[in-house]
């Protein structure tokens, strides 16, 4: 019922890669070596008293590279999402499943844990159909036992690794965080250990949505992963060997994870792991024969030359510089502190024995600036006729915040209008923020 239902209905045809070495494969390999490099020290790495990349959900604000973006910065982490989303359209217009196949957590993980543990712990691509072929046995399941366990370890370490991007790596691996964040990295394990143990394959075909809609962000020019029809056809016979036809000796269909034969042209289901492109390179390159499966393009097996500037990579690229520019000029005029005014929960207005009329409101300075030596805050307030402002300057240290009380009285007999624009300046060396806000002057109790 499950395996129908992860199956979307059909049969699942358990899919046995064979290892396999080449050129692009070690270009994945040291592909995936700074990847993991990434995910398991960034988390560690702190500037400046804060982590060098962080989103604090629970504090809404997010940490990069000695900057805090709070909910104020909205605008500025939309050019940040924007941009990794055109990067992605740009690098696929111009080398098709790149991402796919070099970059997404999914192939990375099984490439660089799963596939290699279990080939460690069950043997080789035959031996592991033999054994699963004969049914349960002794052999069979220590094996799968040890297996699962090990994947439970990675997808647990896995797991708490992303976690760390948002709860932070110290609290999370050292028991500090809260219950919240560990039940997440059980969830997000959980998720990761059902694909390592069974779903797989099944992700890129049914569930990926770039996937989908990938297609529809490449054209003629983009590259693909190809086999030469031209070249290797009519496949198989003796004399193939002599003149670099295919062999037919399917090496590029064992090694793809998708279980796909990229002899029958392009399909959706290719990861542009150019797996086959390495196998095919082994067997053609023993005789003598260039590979017949290539990173090539619908243009180039036409015979035509690729075009790497044309609109859409233009267009693409246009938005891309657009885009660090917007965000340099915010980074630029951004001020590194945030204020708000409100009035004090109570009355609106206070009649002092005085005859003055006193408003009192909260002022709330966060300093978003890590730099160590924090700020000294001034606030002024643009004059009313008669006004006395009470209100002290205010200190705060890299990311402190405060409250702090601004009282505004004016005579009650000197005006007549019942509310009166207000505006508050803050100021600090890292620059100057303008509140606005009213006066409430009583002047309806005369009436
Ligand atoms: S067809 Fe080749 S490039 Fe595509 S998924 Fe299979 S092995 Fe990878
Ligand atoms: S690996 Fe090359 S020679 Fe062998 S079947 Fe595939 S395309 Fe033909």
């Amino acid at each position: 019922m499950l395996e129908k239902f992860l199956s979307l209905g059909k049969k699942r045809a358990w899919i046995y890669p064979l290892a396999v070495k080449g050129h692009f494969q070690t270009i994945r390999k040291w592909a995936f070596v700074g990847l993991h490099a990434v995910l398991f020290v960034v988390p560690w790495i702190s500037v400046k008293g804060n982590p060098l990349v962080r989103v604090d959900f629970a504090g809404r604000q997010t940490f990069l590279a000695g900057t805090v973006l709070t909910a104020s910065e909205t605008v500025l982490l939309l050019i940040i999402l924007l941009f990794a989303a055109f990067a992605l359209f740009f690098f696929t217009a111009l080398f098709g499943r790149i991402w796919c196949g070099y970059a997404c957590p999914q192939t990375v993980f099984l490439e660089s844990w799963i596939r290699p543990l279990e080939q460690f712990i069950e043997g080789g691509r035959v031996t592991r159909q033999r054994r699963d072929q004969k049914g349960l046995s002794f052999d069979l399941a220590w094996r799968k036992l040890v297996k699962w366990t090990a994947f439970t370890a990675v997808a647990f370490v896995l797991a708490m690794s992303m976690m760390s991007y948002f709860a932070g790596a110290r609290e999370l691996w050292t028991g500090m965080a809260g219950s919240v964040e560990y039940t997440l990295v059980a969830i997000l394990g959980g998720v990761w250990l059902l694909d390592f143990v069974w779903f797989r394959e099944q992700f890129c075909n049914y569930l990926c949505p770039y996937a989908r809609f990938q297609s529809a962000l490449t054209d003629d020019d983009s590259l693909l992963i190809m086999y030469e029809d031209e070249r290797g056809e009519p496949r198989g016979g003796k004399e193939a060997k002599h003149d670099g036809r295919c062999i037919d000796c399917d090496k590029c269909v064992a090694v793809c994870p998708q279980g796909i034969d990229i002899r029958n042209g392009f399909q959706l289901e290719c990861i542009a792991c150019a797996r086959c492109v390495d196998a095919c390179a082994g067997v053609m390159g023993k005789l003598g024969h260039e590979t017949l499966v290539s990173y090539s393009s619908v243009t180039q097996s036409k015979g035509g030359k690729i075009k790497w500037t044309r609109p859409r990579t233009l267009v693409y690229a246009a938005l891309l510089a657009m885009l660090i520019v917007a965000a340099g000029t915010r980074l630029f005029v951004r001020i590194p502190f945030e204020a708000t005014v409100n009035r004090a929960p109570g009355t609106l207005f206070t009649v002092d024995d005085d005859g003055f009329v006193r408003n009192t409101y909260l002022l709330k300075i966060i300093n978003n600036d890590v730099a160590p030596g924090g700020h000294r805050f001034t606030v002024t307030v643009d004059a009313i006729e008669g006004a006395e402002v009470i209100v002290q300057d205010v200190g705060l240290g890299p990311s402190e915040s405060s409250t702090t009380p601004l009282i505004i009285r004016l005579p009650i007999a000197g005006e007549d209008r019942r509310t009166l624009p207000i505006v508050v300046h803050v100021t600090s060396e890292a620059g100057e923020l303008v509140l606005e806000t009213t006066f409430k002057t009583g002047a309806s109790i005369g009436e």
